[in-house]
């Protein structure tokens, strides 16, 4: 296929860096493509995503449940007369994406690979493209700074094990770039997959130090730990605190 494209959705925040990412699978020779996280329900948003697959879309796979990926999913279904696909079988129009599923988009083969972690439901895609494989990661691993692990559903171990899981699949696939839900091209996966695990097992160290110093409610660990925060990125800290408390079996 043509390089993936990616069409940023105008909902640019603290938690979403310059917006979520529709990226779009061009299909070969008047085939159609297919979009992965159409966002959320933004009618002109989706518009431009139905506009850039003159051809159709097969299918819409999401990457997790999260409303920022998955909330126009269904009405892009229903204007295209697609299904839409995705680990969780209560999203999925159809038969729901398996760990280890093969695939094809555009004449390259497709790989589905688990990431459960930030959510239980993260799902990620090995696209194989002529110029080395490329790895759609959701919110697993972002464009820039550090994602959130979304407790209670999502889980600290879980994800830790994500992270060495990836770390083995870009090493066995030499896959070259991480695509994902925020942020721009990851173009260092390798590196990138390991200051993710090293944050964590710091943040893990924080916690686990201003803990035994009496900081034992989870907004005196935000404090202690993340700072002064407000608005989303406390919440999103509030949720990591407790995953990191679940984790050292502190609650
Ligand atoms: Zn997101």
């Amino acid at each position: 296929m043509t390089e993936p494209l990616r069409l940023l959705v105008p909902n640019p925040g603290a938690m979403t860096l310059a917006g979520t990412n529709t990226w779009i699978l061009p299909g070969v020779n008047g085939s159609e493509a297919v979009v992965i996280d159409p966002g959320p329900d933004s009618f002109p948003h989706l518009d431009r995503v139905r506009a850039a697959c003159p051809d159709g879309i097969s299918e819409i796979w999401i990457t997790h449940g999260h409303d920022d990926h998955v909330g126009g999913a269904l009405r892009l279904a229903e204007w295209v007369g697609c299904p839409i696909r995705a680990y969780d079988p209560a999203i999925s129009m159809t038969d729901a994406l398996r760990d280890g599923e093969r695939g094809q988009v555009g004449g390259d083969a497709v790989l589905c690979v688990t990431l459960p972690g930030h959510t239980r439901d993260s799902i990620g895609f090995i696209v194989f493209l002529h110029d080395g494989p490329v790895m759609f990661c959701g919110d697993t691993i972002l464009g820039r700074g550090t994602t959130q692990i979304s407790w209670p559903d999502g889980n600290l171990a879980l994800y830790l094990a994500t992270l060495d899981k990836m770390e083995r699949l870009t090493e066995q696939y030499g896959i070259r770039r991480l695509m994902p839900g925020h942020g721009p091209i990851v173009t260092d996966p390798i590196a990138r997959i390991r200051a993710y695990r090293a944050h964590r097992l710091q943040r893990l160290d924080q916690i686990r130090i201003a803990y035994r110093a009496g900081h034992t409610s989870v907004p005196a660990l935000v404090d202690a730990v993340y700072g002064d925060l407000v608005g989303p990125t406390q919440k999103a800290a509030e949720q990591t605190v407790r995953a990191q408390l679940e984790y050292l079996e502190l609650m």
